[in-house]
């Protein structure tokens, strides 16, 4: 296999994993953020699985934003054969679930949306566009279920859906489909990735105002703040440690990401960070990543 597109963090998960150890979530925000949190890690797992699994000639494109006939859909992962699609819908739902008439249900009795409609929404729509394409590949749709907690009562036989148990014969199934990718499979590739939609009018963006933020440097691994000692930042809950630049570079890009219309000016970037003692450090930093606008105290980074 070869992945033709990485998978991304989702937009809205990155804005609430930046915010969340700089102002309180509120509890609709956190529910938010641990649903998508579980969701990302869930595909991460599957993209694991591929690549240790996956030995079969085919293209892998992860995480496709489309949209056709007006309607937007996301393809988790999309396998391309020499004359198959795969289009992968991963669920990382932990817990007892069961069907009842079609209907889904946490085992508590609370009803969920029924995944099945939204893969099969999803592969109806992209059948369509690749009618208007005029290519001919047979599409395939499953839905993956891939957290080894998960188990579904009442689940019907011809469900197009993998469970935990039958992952790896999931896997070997596709490794037993016929595939050799030539020029065709690949222009097709770098077609729906380029059909990818990236704008972000689809994203909900959550508040948030500079002066109401907590200032610091946070940990890549449990999201506290580090303390700079010497020339290191180091965290005290999870003893990572980190050099100076390297965790001042991610503060930077997450301060970009969070406020894209603010300039990073040597004394900004040492406030977002916390840093009270170390300030030429920073800006041989910033002189080193980025472009300096200006030559007075004024000046900016690009
Ligand atoms: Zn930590």
């Amino acid at each position: 296999m070869r992945q033709i597109k990485e998978r991304e963090e989702p937009t809205e998960l990155k804005y609430l994993r930046f915010l969340k150890p700089r102002r309180e979530l509120t509890i609709k925000e956190n529910q938010y953020y641990l649903k998508l949190l579980k969701g990302f890690e869930g595909e991460k797992e599957f993209d694991r699985l591929l690549q240790q699994e996956l030995k079969v000639d085919c293209l892998v494109i992860n995480g496709l934003l489309l949209e056709h006939n007006l309607t937007v859909f996301q393809i988790d992962s999309l396998l391309i054969f020499q004359n198959d699609i795969f289009l992968i819908e991963i669920k990382y739902f932990e817990g007892d679930f069961y069907t009842d008439d079609g209907r889904w249900h946490v085992i508590s009795g609370k009803e969920i949306k029924n995944p099945l409609l939204q893969i099969q929404r999803s592969e109806s729509t992209f059948r369509q566009l690749q009618q208007s394409l005029k290519v001919d590949y047979a599409v395939n749709a499953s839905l993956v279920f891939n957290h080894p907690k998960f188990h579904l009562y009442n689940a019907a036989l011809d469900l197009p859906v993998i469970f935990p148990a039958q992952l790896y014969r999931f896997m070997n199934r596709l490794n037993d489909v016929p595939s050799e990718i030539s020029q065709k499979q690949e222009t097709y590739a770098a077609h729906l990735v380029s059909r990818h939609i990236t704008d972000s009018s689809h994203t909900r963006v959550p508040d948030y105002d500079y002066d109401q933020l907590k200032k610091g440097i946070i940990c890549s691994e449990c999201l506290s703040f580090l303390s700079q000692k010497e020339n290191k930042w180091v965290c005290n809950k999870c003893g990572k440690k980190e050099s100076f630049e390297h965790a001042v570079l991610r503060a930077v890009i997450e301060f970009r990401f969070l406020f894209p219309n603010r300039k990073v000016t040597t004394k900004t970037i040492c406030e977002w960070c916390g840093i009270y003692d170390g300030q030429k450090n920073a800006r041989r930093i910033l002189n080193k990543h980025f472009k300096r606008i200006g030559n007075t105290n004024n000046s900016y980074f690009v």
